[in-house]
């Protein structure tokens, strides 16, 4: 494998700027730079040149090959975090050979060379995006491997059913067994529960990684723009506030109470006579429905039952005025009051809905998934023959679980969403 190097840390100024150099010959072109650099894993406060001139002092540290982040042989540069010393000395290692890494080009060689498996690289790629604390915790969950021990253990059921089929055909008279030992489908009833658990909590854990959508829906000046403001400038934890994907939606994503969400305030939902307008009237109608939850706002308490769904909130607006005798949830959006108990009434049905969340939160890990729990699927009525076929199926789709086989079509689609560094 080529040298290549990258900047791990975000380019700019700071403390200190990281340069990572991995590839054969890692230490060997350090060295030019550095100097000696003996032992592995040592930090070396060295004077960095380029020739005779000194570019900057910085600690500098190599991993062995089998030893670092990308399995191969890495090095470490720590700089003075200032662009243009990062500037000399990425110059410096081009010249020696060296060429700037393509984005998740690390983390590819990480796969590469056996050091990570597939759903840890998308568990590292959720790690890098997290903005809440829910999606932290379940994304270190998976870039520690939890998947992949998950599918050893199921791996380790297969091969022992598979041994007992093998053995019940070796011992038969005939080539085909009459009788399978009973314990091999107690072992394959065992896996489909777990795979069936797994599968289950998908939904649940995908919500986690990705975050919930709540449609604010309500008649005209109901008071929606008002209340997602309200929402977004109380909540210290306010991520970002992006323009929508149609002209009739606004998100706002924000951190609630460790919860993803994102609030769509569906400015354009009224009858019109205007055809155009009433087709994104159609498409924000589209996109409320598919929220995970719809907050009915109106004066009143009034609900449009067209687009009411189990798990939805009505909230009765302006209760400063008092205008009406409302019961439920109210807020004000004038004076804050009743929006802590809204958030913490959302929070409560949300964090309902992720109880059972599993660690598979990707539709390529729950494909392969479903492809496995579908070949195990009436091993009961499967003639013996087959057994060991529908084994050997369930246990090809635990390698695509971990991207052992059939990784390469995803790889690119993954890496590209890493930053150049990673
Ligand atoms: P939308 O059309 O549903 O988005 O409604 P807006 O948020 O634009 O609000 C419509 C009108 O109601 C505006 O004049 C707001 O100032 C007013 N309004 C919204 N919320 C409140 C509230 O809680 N109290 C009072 N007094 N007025 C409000």
């Amino acid at each position: 494998m080529d040298l290549i190097f990258a900047e791990a840390t975000p380019p700019g100024r700071s403390g200190v700027s990281v340069i990572r150099l991995s590839g054969h010959k890692a230490r060997r072109v350090a060295e030019q730079l550095a100097g000696p650099l003996p032992i592995a894993r040592n930090g070396y406060f060295r004077s960095i040149r380029d020739g005779e001139e000194v570019l900057d002092r910085a600690l500098v540290i190599w991993f062995q090959e089998g030893h670092s982040f990308t399995g191969e042989e890495v090095t470490e540069f720590h700089l003075h975090g200032a662009p243009v010393v990062v500037r000399r000395v990425t110059q410096t290692l081009t010249r020696c050979g060296a060429r700037q890494a393509e984005a998740g080009e690390f983390t590819r060689r990480a796969f590469q060379s056996g050091r990570m498996d597939l759903a840890e690289v998308e568990g590292l790629g959720d790690l890098l995006e997290a903005e809440t604390e829910t999606q932290r915790q379940l994304a270190i969950r998976a870039a520690n491997g939890e998947l992949g021990k998950k599918a050893e253990i199921w791996r380790g059921l297969l091969i022992r059913a598979g041994a007992l089929v093998e053995a019940s055909v070796d011992f038969a008279d005939e080539e085909v067994p009459e009788e399978v030992p009973e314990d091999v489908y107690s072992i394959l009833a065992e896996l489909r529960t777990h795979l069936d658990n797994e599968i289950g909590g998908f939904p649940a854990a995908e919500r986690l990684r990705k975050g919930f959508e709540i449609a604010v829906i309500g008649p005209p000046n109901a008071g929606k723009s008002s209340l997602i403001n309200r929402i977004a400038r109380r909540d210290v934890a306010l991520v970002s506030n992006i323009a929508g994907t149609t002209r009739d939606i606004i998100e706002v994503r924000l951190d609630l109470n460790g919860l993803a969400v994102t609030f769509l305030d569906t400015a354009g939902l009224r009858s019109s006579t205007d055809e155009i307008e009433q087709m994104g009237v159609d498409r924000a109608k589209r996109r409320a429905l598919a929220a995970d939850m719809r907050l009915h706002l109106s004066e009143t308490n009034e609900i449009d039952q067209e687009l009411w769904r189990d798990g939805d909130l009505s909230v009765a607006t302006k209760m400063d005025l008092e205008l009406y005798k409302v019961s439920g949830n109210s807020v004000s959006s004038v004076t804050g009051e009743g929006i802590d108990e809204l958030l913490s009434h959302i929070h409560d049905r949300l964090s309902l809905r992720v109880a059972g969340a599993g660690i598979v939160s990707h539709e390529r890990q729950l494909s392969a998934l479903v492809e496995a729990r579908k070949a195990l699927s009436d091993t009961e009525q499967i003639p013996p023959e087959l057994l060991a076929e529908a084994i050997r199926q369930t246990a090809a789709s635990l390698d695509r679980l971990v991207g052992r086989i059939g990784a390469e079509e995803y790889l690119d689609v993954i890496f590209t969403s890493f930053c150049i560094g990673k």
